[in-house]
């Protein structure tokens, strides 16, 4: 692989290649003026608005991604992050409902005017165990909450009526914190929500690629123990078992779509080299770019779960856990944020962001008019999401200001979505029409 890419100047910003924290810094250009686009913007003085309030925020900010990115929490642990993020928007004008559905979720709302609409606005906060904020949620959190100021700032400096509904939500990583939620009613009464993710991509970009729906699965081997070298023939061999069903579905990779998924890991109890084991668990998760695909590709994965029961003669007893859908990015509120992203601060892409990995927020955009573009942030050579390496780029000031870039763009659409009768209709059609399709 080519080493890290130096931009010039007077060069493009190369559209194939991830940002490296050596490349250097330079003002993004439009492809086609070279100049800001300020002129085509929906309300460019609301846009401004937003600009000046999450710019004169920037110091608190920082400190808010920090402080959540120094106390790393994981799934539905995330008290610290809890406490902080309520007491910050208390602070900022918002009615916080503490601990709410869940332990560690919030929520925090804002009304000006009489009616209107609400527009939602979600905030992640877990972090991974052992590698911290390797997936970057302390920005996301920071987001959410610069979202939520900016567009509070241009309800008061236009006297614009509507209401803004932030949730704080728990346990993203490998705990569904948000289908959770939206089962228990959080998202009713949002008109549309929004959020956004950091991953890797090229300089200044933001992408609008989906992402995979999954549905974990976990199967359990029991079989017979014996001493493994003097009657190994008395035994059922559990971990064979476990490891056929590893072997069955490599094979069957093979024959999948490059576009699938599926991949796991072993887990024992009381293993020994001497004993055969007699009990191994494989959970696997299994992945596709639509709902619709998820089905028939779980059937043939759990052919090969049950194959290796029958070969080693244990039992099989085979679970489904929990799932997320891929995400439905709305058509409209994608094009006005990639429309205004554009005009300021950087290009737009459907090939980068979190396109192959799976996030509970897919649920949410199946429920309601939702968006979650993915922003670049710069990162090693194997350094992407999950890794060491991206909790480090995700306390960068480069990461700090993409995150604040596309905040600006959320609001802007977020404030559409609030005053534009017109605009807010084609958002809300979409789902309705794609809610018929399945
Ligand atoms: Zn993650
Ligand atoms: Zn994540």
């Amino acid at each position: 692989m080519a080493g890290p890419l130096k931009t010039s100047e007077d060069t493009e910003i190369p559209q194939n290649v991830a940002w490296r924290p050596d490349d250097v810094f330079k003002q993004y250009r439009t492809p086609s003026t070279g100049r800001l686009l300020d002129d085509v913007v929906f309300h460019p003085e609301i846009l401004d608005v937003i600009e000046k309030k999450i710019e004169e925020m920037d110091d608190e900010l920082r400190a808010l991604s920090m402080d959540i990115h120094d106390h790393p929490e994981i799934r539905f642990e995330e008290y610290y992050a809890h406490d902080t993020l309520t007491v910050f928007m208390r602070q900022h004008g918002f009615d916080v409902t503490e601990h709410y559905l869940l332990d560690t979720a919030w929520k925090a709302t804002y009304a000006h005017g009489q009616d209107g609409r609400t527009i939602g606005i979600n905030c992640e906060m877990d972090a991974l165990a052992g590698i911290g904020h390797a997936c970057g949620h302390n920005l996301i959190a920071m987001s959410g909450v610069a979202v939520a100021c900016a567009v509070k700032a241009a309800m008061e400096t236009f006297q614009l009526s509507g209401k803004i509904c932030v949730l704080g939500t728990p346990a993203e990583e490998g705990g569904s914190g948000k289908v959770i939620l939206l089962d228990r009613g959080a998202y009713e009464g949002m008109d549309a929500c929004v959020m956004c993710h950091p991953a890797p991509g090229p300089q200044f970009s933001l992408s609008l690629s989906s992402s995979l729906a999954i549905q974990r699965a976990e199967v359990e081997y029991f079989g017979h123990t014996a001493h493994a070298a003097l009657a190994p023939w008395e035994a059922r061999n559990a971990l064979d078992a476990a490891v056929l069903a590893y072997n069955n579905v490599s094979a069957l990779r093979q024959q999948l779509k490059p576009t699938y998924r599926v991949h796991g890991v072993f887990e024992g109890r009381n293993w020994s080299h001497n004993v055969i084991p007699d009990y191994a668990k494989y959970i696997v998760g299994i992945r596709t770019p639509v709902l619709a695909e998820l089905r028939p590709l779980v059937k043939r994965v759990v052919s090969c779960l049950e194959a290796s029961a029958l070969a080693t003669g244990c039992r099989a007893d085979i679970h489904t856990l929990d799932g997320t859908y891929d995400l439905r990015q709305n058509k409209v509120l994608g094009e006005e944020t990639a429309h205004v992203f554009t005009s300021r601060y950087g290009p737009v892409n459907f090939a980068w962001g979190i396109g192959n990995a799976s996030t509970d927020f897919g649920n949410v955009t199946y429920a309601l008019p939702a968006l979650h573009p993915s922003f670049a942030i710069p990162t090693v050579p194997g350094g992407s999401n999950h890794t060491v390496e991206f909790a480090k780029a995700a306390a960068t000031m480069e990461a700090h200001r993409a995150c604040l870039n596309v905040s600006k763009a959320l609001a802007a659409t977020s404030v559409r979505v609030l005053i534009d009768d017109g605009f807010f209709a084609k958002a809300s059609i979409i789902n309705v029409c794609l809610a018929f399709c399945f």
